[in-house]
């Protein structure tokens, strides 16, 4: 495949966008080579700058879930936009997603929406401390939450590709109050509450990790670090970004079974628009400004265009709920797929999958947490990369990265996908 335009277009870029992006993981340097410039793209397909085809895997991250330009989406932002993009002021839609998002997600009262993750994580934090009246937060390595000061303390997904997931700039007085456990290891968060008893606010989760590849959590891990926190009068926030009605209606709770106390989303509750949301039951949510003392605000924040995005995606979800359900079928069908491919070409590899999420890591061992996950072969990672991108399948730039399936791909897209990695084996031994 050609790829002139793309390359011209970044070199162009970078004289005027550090690094000629504006999100780090685009730029392609895990993997090497320049990223590949979108023109536009429809259902589960991607058409770049050069003309060329991709099938895409990553679905702008999450949020399109039910593929590119989606008509209900395309319709009701284009209305709301001929309305006014923007008014500082309340308006309906806002309430309407709401409490849509509100009956779908079980143990959730209230929502307030922001404009990105990042946000949604951030406002988490400080709504939690703000409730508890203390200060340290416990995350775990590879986990990542936005790139607020607070989270980047071992984080995943970008920061941990780039080598640096204690990013400069974040002074250590905040550094010293969020404390690191390891992912799936229950007994590495007992000993940080036994050593701040009674000083921590809040453990934040991806409750299915997907920021250092796609790691699942451990039944008696997660169910413990719930029976934990009950205990210790510490919130549990689950990260729900990228869960969040992803894996049902109801998202990870609702999946894995588990009730957290403030759950934060992104992605997919913006129906591709800049959207993200933290929620909690009515007692913790009334310490939110204006009812109550922690401050939390936001220019564009509940921005029609995107609320109605919102709307369109959740309404679509809500329903026709068995697309949770053939999406789980799909991600499975392709992991079959490259269970045969790989294990005939004899590479060491491992799929994790969970619902709609799934990914590849190049080592023999079981990737539960984020010191197994930085075992995988990143040169290995590399030839499959951009072996998959020549033959049209366009995977995350990186292997702490989680492929996002969309009910746009067709049973004929998965077979060529698997097609695709057939040919690109000898290139990995
Ligand atoms: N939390 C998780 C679990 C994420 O995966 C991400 C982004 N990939 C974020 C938070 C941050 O979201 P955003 O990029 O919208 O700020």
């Amino acid at each position: 495949m050609q790829y002139k335009r793309s390359s011209a277009l970044f070199a162009e870029a970078k004289k005027y966008i550090p690094g000629g992006v504006n999100s780090p993981v685009r730029a392609f340097k895990a993997v090497g080579g320049d990223p590949i410039f979108v023109s536009h793209a429809k259902g589960a397909y991607l058409f770049d700058e050069d003309g060329n085809r991709l099938i895409d895997y990553i679905a702008s991250w999450g949020p399109l879930i039910l593929g590119h330009a989606y008509e209900p989406v395309i319709e009701a932002v284009t209305e709301k936009a001929k309305k006014g993009t923007s008014f500082g002021m309340p308006t309906a839609i806002e309430t309407e997603l709401a409490k849509l998002a509100v009956s779908m997600v079980p143990n959730i009262d209230k929502i307030r929406f922001v404009n990105s993750g990042t946000e949604a994580c951030m406002s988490a934090i400080r709504l939690a401390r703000g409730f508890t009246a203390k200060d340290k937060i416990i995350k775990f390595a590879g986990c990542y939450h936005g790139h607020a000061d607070a989270f980047l303390i071992q984080a995943g997904s970008g920061a941990v590709t780039f080598g640096s997931p204690n990013s400069p700039g974040v002074t250590q007085g905040t550094a010293k109050d969020t404390l690191l456990a390891d992912y799936n290891d229950l007994g590495s968060v007992e000993k940080l509450v036994e050593a701040n008893k009674g000083e921590i606010a809040a453990v934040i989760i991806e409750p299915v990790a997907g920021n250092m590849g796609c790691i699942i959590p451990e039944k008696e891990f997660i169910e413990g670090l719930r029976k934990l926190c009950t205990a210790e009068g510490i919130l549990l926030v689950f990260d729900e970004v990228m869960t969040g009605f992803r894996l049902s209606r109801g998202g990870a709770q609702e999946t894995l079974g588990i009730d957290a106390d403030i759950v934060t989303f992104g992605k997919v509750i913006g129906g591709g628009l800049p959207v993200g949301a933290f929620a909690a039951r009515s007692e913790i949510m009334a310490y939110l400004a204006p009812e109550g003392p922690v401050y939390q605000a936001g220019t564009l924040s509940g921005n029609p265009l995107a609320m109605s995005a919102g709307y369109a995606m959740l309404h679509s979800l809500n329903s026709k709920p068995e697309i949770f359900e053939s999406l789980a079928e799909k991600t499975h069908y392709l992991h079959q797929g490259f269970d045969r491919v790989l294990t005939a070409a004899g590479i060491p590899y491992q799929v994790n999958r969970f619902g709609s999420m799934i990914s590849v890591h190049f080592t023999a061992e079981p990737v539960k947490d984020f010191k197994s996950a930085a075992k995988g072969n990143n040169d290995t990672f590399k030839r499959y990369f951009h072996g998959m991108l020549e033959q049209g399948i366009y995977l995350p730039p990186s292997a702490f990265e989680s492929y996002f399936l969309n009910d746009a791909l067709s049973y004929q897209d998965l077979d060529e996908t698997i097609a695709a990695l057939e040919k690109v084996c000898p290139l990995l031994t």
